[in-house]
């Protein structure tokens, strides 16, 4: 990746976060959790990068740990110079604004006593972005137009929305503190697949219209991220297993697990549908309570020799700009 330092808005290193898993009265920890287990990324000022594996491998984790929405365990969280990582209470209040969230569910994460102006503009309160009362009524009503909403719905609550409508106001809400990150966890997955791609283009006309602005998006579905994304992360319990360009990891996927996800992904061109290798997924993801030793991936991988068992692999350039964790890969 070559990016000066002055272009990295985040620089996560190491990151891990085990939650401890306490029985008993005295609430002795017994065992932990280890959702994110080592993961390093940098993300570039205005660029989107996706976050990407099956339910349970840490995606989320990660993003809430970057949100600091958890205290991590270990490592280190930079945003634009800053390390936030340990930051407390008070201090990470102006981080908030420049951080903002992008819920998965718009059914559940709306306040359905709130209307749809009062949702939108409470960040703006929170963070006293508005002089008076005409500011703030003019800048919702825009951040409205911004989404694709009326202005006219500004006082409905979000019951008297369809589902794609909620998501625009979840959108409008992220928008309102003038973030320059967005971390957007899962933002189509709860929706119809014919609204998805109406909120993936308005998330890249945004991203187009407002320089700078920068997206860490998270879902288990490879076909949502290829769209959106400038460079791709795929994670497996707990870890990056490989990290390039987009373009270069529907191309030339070099870790089994990534192209075993690829494998599964249906492409509308009969021709490359035809030559493309299939590579069954089978089995779940272990538990990170008792990760498998070694590559965590092994007890999945059919290509596994005797030392996937023992050795885990390091993530590693393997050319530039594409770093990938597997024995298989030199
Ligand atoms: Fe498969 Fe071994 Fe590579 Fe892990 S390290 S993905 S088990 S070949």
């Amino acid at each position: 990746m070559n990016a000066t330092e002055s272009d990295i808005l985040v620089e996560v290193n190491d990151l891990k976060m085990h939650f401890p898993v306490l029985r008993g009265l005295l609430k002795r920890q017994v065992a932990s959790v280890q959702a994110v287990d080592g993961v390093s990324f940098k993300i570039r000022r205005g660029e989107t990068l996706g976050l990407v594996g099956e339910s349970g491998c840490g995606k989320t984790t990660t993003g809430r740990c970057v949100l600091r929405l958890y205290d991590p365990t270990s490592g280190q969280i930079v945003f634009d110079g800053h390390d936030i990582t340990h930051l407390k209470k008070q201090q990470i209040r102006p981080i908030r604004r420049e951080i903002s969230l992008i819920f998965q569910d718009p059914f559940s994460s709306l306040d359905p006593r709130q209307t749809a102006g009062q949702i939108v503009g409470e960040p703006m309160k929170i963070h006293k972005l508005t002089q008076n009362d005409s500011e703030y009524q003019d800048t919702l009503a825009e951040l409205f137009k911004t989404v694709g909403l009326d202005p006219a719905m500004l006082d409905r609550v979000p019951h008297e929305f369809s589902g794609g409508q909620r998501q625009r106001i979840g959108i409008a809400r992220a928008l309102a503190s003038q973030p320059s990150l967005i971390v957007c966890d899962e933002p189509i997955s709860a929706l119809d697949v014919s609204i998805q791609a109406q909120i993936i283009n308005l998330l890249q006309e945004l991203q187009e219209g407002n320089e700078g602005l920068t997206y860490l998006f998270i879902a288990h579905d490879l076909s949502v991220v290829r769209h959106i994304s400038d460079r791709v992360a795929v994670m497996y319990l707990g870890r990056i297993v490989e990290l390039t360009e987009a373009v270069n990891l529907f191309d030339n996927p070099k870790h089994p697990y990534t192209r075993a996800l690829l494998s599964a992904v249906p492409i509308a061109d009969p021709v490359f549908e035809e030559s493309r290798e299939w590579i069954p997924l089978e089995g779940e993801v272990p538990s990170p309570l008792n990760p498998p030793s070694g590559c965590t991936f092994h007890p999945r991988c059919q290509f596994v020799m005797e030392k996937c068992k023992k050795i885990s692999p390091v993530l590693k350039e393997t050319e530039p700009g594409h770093e990938v964790a597997c024995h298989l890969v030199k």
